[in-house]
């Protein structure tokens, strides 16, 4: 049975007044400008947030660097640090719901799976993170020195905290890249200020609510809201921004690559993906081809990894093909609210006009359309849709669609697949599937991307560092290289 009715607490949060958080201040913008949010199962208006600029952004900018530079939060121990961030993946935990109600009313995603997906990896990774505060080190060396033979010497490599974070995401997960970056930010030391995207801010701001009740000190965490071309820009040019951190379009992290550069802020990119999936001939089929669906229609195929190419050993393509439009057409798509349904809509009336937009292009250049390819309103939805009959070449092929399309092609030989999977721009994940070792274990190392998955797909874990070869991005999220983008290095010499 369906139930459709939201969660008291995420209706008061709904109804309420929705503010910027500097210091520990809820502000409007200093313009007084707002913007409208929407819900994308109804296109209706959802609320209005603050539309922040340049000002907005100075202040919050002002105030992480003064907390950095000067506070109890940068004289706090890690041991400190590590028990404030257990404090919030706790009220993470009681506000489970709210937070996962908040990223359905807002992104239009499952209440339910991002119970269990998006909100439990933010609580999991805060803990992991969690950990790493005191164990963060450094090394001891014996330098040689040979010019000063009589001297003695002390020297030492520390790792410090890199200082004010700027962050900026994307509405595709927005409360989980959201602490992508706050977790390793917390557990070194840094502050942060965070431009959520124009979409989708409202789960950053019940974050900065639980940042405040966990007890960190204000100007730890700071929330601009605002259009990515407005406070966007100013975080990324800001020269008091000692690290940005991006996740979003190749094309909008390339600009904040260049605008970083102009201050030599640190800098760590998530970019876009066009993600294949590769079914070998030894594959279990049925998993495969379960696997594959998943790859692509999870989120509604708004994921940086989704597996949006399909490569089938020829011998298969048929039954593959067939069985993934199978699953597609029994999806339930309705609101994320429904337990039932399983594809919610788009985030936006651009993003499902985008998407839209490839699949036309496709039907013009000759594609088959498999299964799936309409749209239906008045929320943002389409059709979980598979292509076949395109090549390399074609821009359905090349390009991130950022929906929920598959484009599939068979291949006859190992050599022609790993030409295939790596002839593109990006390179953030791949998948194989099969039961061949030996023949797996060959292929890895001839992927360029930063992850690959076997017989699983976008499987991302705290421990395993996450991120883009070639278009794809620059430096990791995750893991123990997750601190080493939130720190720098400082060397000592000390002559005893
Ligand atoms: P985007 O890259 O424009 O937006 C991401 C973030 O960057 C948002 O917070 C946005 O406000 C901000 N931003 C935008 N312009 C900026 C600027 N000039 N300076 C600083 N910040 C800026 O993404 P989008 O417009 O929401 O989506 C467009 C396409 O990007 C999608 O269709 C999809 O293909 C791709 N995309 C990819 C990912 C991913 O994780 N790979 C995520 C979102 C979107
Ligand atoms: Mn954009």
């Amino acid at each position: 049975m369906s139930d459709l009715s939201l969660h008291p607490a995420t209706q008061a949060f709904l109804q309420r007044a929705h503010k910027m958080l500097i210091g520990d201040q809820w502000c409007d913008a200093q313009s007084g400008q707002t913007m409208a949010l929407h819900n994308p199962a109804t296109g209706d208006v959802l609320t209005q947030v603050p539309a922040g600029d340049a000002q907005d952004v100075e202040r919050a900018v002002r105030m992480a660097r003064a907390t950095f530079d000067d506070s109890e939060w940068s004289r706090m121990r890690p041991r400190e640090r590590q028990n404030l961030m257990l404090k919030l993946a706790d009220l993470m935990e009681r506000d489970g719901q709210l937070l996962a109600e908040i990223e359905c009313m807002n992104n239009g995603k499952s209440a339910h799976i991002a119970r269990i997906m998006d909100v439990q990896l933010c609580i999991d990774y805060i803990r992991y993170m969690a950990g790493w505060a005191t164990k963060i080190h450094g090394l001891t060396v014996s330098p040689s020195l040979p010019l000063m033979p009589d001297a003695q010497f002390h020297g030492y490599v520390s790792r410090e905290a890199v200082g004010v974070v700027g962050a900026i995401v994307a509405w595709n997960f927005p409360l989980l890249l959201a602490c992508w970056k706050l977790a390793p930010a917390l557990a070194t030391g840094c502050t942060m200020v965070i431009k959520p995207a124009d979409e989708t801010p409202l789960s950053a701001m019940k974050l900065g609510e639980l940042m405040l009740e966990a007890g960190f000190p204000a100007g730890v965490f700071n929330v601009v809201t605002g259009s990515g071309a407005v406070a966007g820009a100013a975080l990324s040019a800001h020269p008091l921004v000692d690290k940005l951190t991006f996740t979003g379009s190749t094309e909008i992290g390339k600009l904040i690559g260049k605008a970083a550069m102009d201050n030599m802020t640190r800098v760590t990119l998530e970019l876009g993906g066009k993600s294949p999936t590769i079914v070998l001939e030894d594959a279990n089929l049925e998993t495969a081809a379960a696997g594959a669906a998943n790859a692509i229609f999870f989120n509604h195929g708004q994921v940086c990894c989704a597996g949006s190419r399909l490569y089938v050993h020829r011998k298969h393509f048929d039954r593959v093909i067939a069985d993934i439009s199978g699953i597609a057409n029994s999806m339930k798509l309705g609101s994320g609210l429904d337990a039932s349904v399983d594809m919610g809509p788009l985030v936006s009336a651009k993003q499902q006009a985008r998407v839209f937009r490839y699949i036309e292009m496709g039907q013009e250049m000759g594609a088959t359309i498999a299964c799936g390819g309409e749209q239906f309103g008045p929320g943002y939805f389409v059709q979980p849709t598979v292509i076949t009959d395109v090549d390399q070449a074609c821009p359905l092929v090349q390009e991130e669609i950022f929906g929920p399309v598959l484009v599939a092609q068979p291949f006859d030989d190992i050599d022609e697949v790993i030409r295939m999977a790596n002839d593109s721009p990006f390179g953030l994940g791949a998948s194989i599937w099969s039961n061949d070792l030996g023949k797996v274990h060959r292929m890895i190392p001839r992927i360029k991307s930063g992850s690959v998955w076997v017989n699983c797909h976008s499987a991302l874990d705290p421990s395993l560092p996450f991120g883009g070869y070639k278009m794809s991005g620059v430096g990791r999220e995750m893991g123990q290289d997750a601190i080493e983008h939130y720190t720098e290095l400082k060397s000592v010499l000390i002559n005893l």
